[in-house]
């Protein structure tokens, strides 16, 4: 079946999550899209000084694109900027955890499927770091957000395996079975790892109000690191990978100590 040109042309909104060199001229980059989730596209002349495209296509920018279904990839006719980030160029900090929520994004969800609100958290998430909101508060809302969106939310409010309520004392977090134990239950992952009561807290809150209810809590060096290796930890065990961005995120880190503020 053939179709006409027409037929191959689409217009769709899109956040840049990668881009690598093609041939002489070329790029071919990864994007997260309004309407079909993530495509890989290509944008032919790209490097060339002249490239009316190129400038626009950087990482993180959020575009209007106008494509043309192609054999193999889509190609970009046109682009249009929506969102182009500046700061996040100039801001080492906010660059690696806009890296992190792109890494994410491309290796938790699958080709040409439409995901709108994926689509929604990473725009915002995105803008908000480039306005200079506290990374850390941002990066923890993005990686619950998305786990949650795609079907991963982990059980922070009872125990996972025997659904009683927990205490308010310190309890076990385990990534393999995706929430907290009681302390009954504790048992039943050595690995899992001791979150504070303030942790658990700072993670129901996020969970159950959102961002703007967690802004104002300063958790203390110690507490950003359980919470830090509890999310980091289930994100490795759902993708079932190790993600380069949170190496570089944690190296970024010093290493707090316990009492450190
Ligand atoms: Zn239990």
């Amino acid at each position: 079946m053939t179709h006409s040109f027409r037929d191959r042309l689409y217009r769709t909104n899109a956040i840049v999550l990668q881009i690598r060199d093609f041939g002489e001229a070329d790029r071919i980059l990864v994007v997260f899209t309004q309407g079909h989730g993530k495509i890989s596209i290509i944008v032919k002349g790209a490097r060339k000084a002249r490239s009316r495209m190129g400038p626009y296509l950087d990482y993180f920018s959020e575009v209007a694109l106008h494509l043309t279904r192609g054999r193999d990839l889509d190609v970009v006719t046109s682009v249009t900027t929506i969102h182009q980030h500046p700061n996040l160029r100039t801001d080492i900090d906010a660059f690696g955890h806009a890296a992190h929520f792109a890494e994410l994004v491309r290796d938790l969800t699958q080709e040409r499927q439409e995901n709108p609100r994926v689509y929604e958290l990473l725009s915002s998430s995105l803008s908000l770091l480039n306005d200079g909101i506290d990374p850390w508060h941002i990066a923890r809302h993005f990686e619950l957000g998305l786990l949650i969106t795609l079907g991963y939310s982990p059980q922070l409010f009872r125990c996972v395996t025997c659904q009683r309520d927990l205490d308010a004392v310190p309890n076990r977090f385990s990534s393999g079975l995706g929430g907290m134990l009681c302390d009954l239950c504790a048992g039943q992952d050595p690995s899992a790892m001791l979150l504070s009561i303030n942790a658990q807290k700072y993670l129901r809150t996020l969970s159950r109000s959102g961002l703007g209810s967690v802004i104002g809590i300063k958790p203390s060096a110690f507490e950003r690191n359980e919470i830090n290796q509890a999310m980091s930890s289930y994100l490795r065990h759902v993708g079932e990978r190790d993600f380069n961005s949170l190496r570089v995120l944690g190296a970024m880190q010093r290493a707090p100590t316990p009492g450190a503020v």
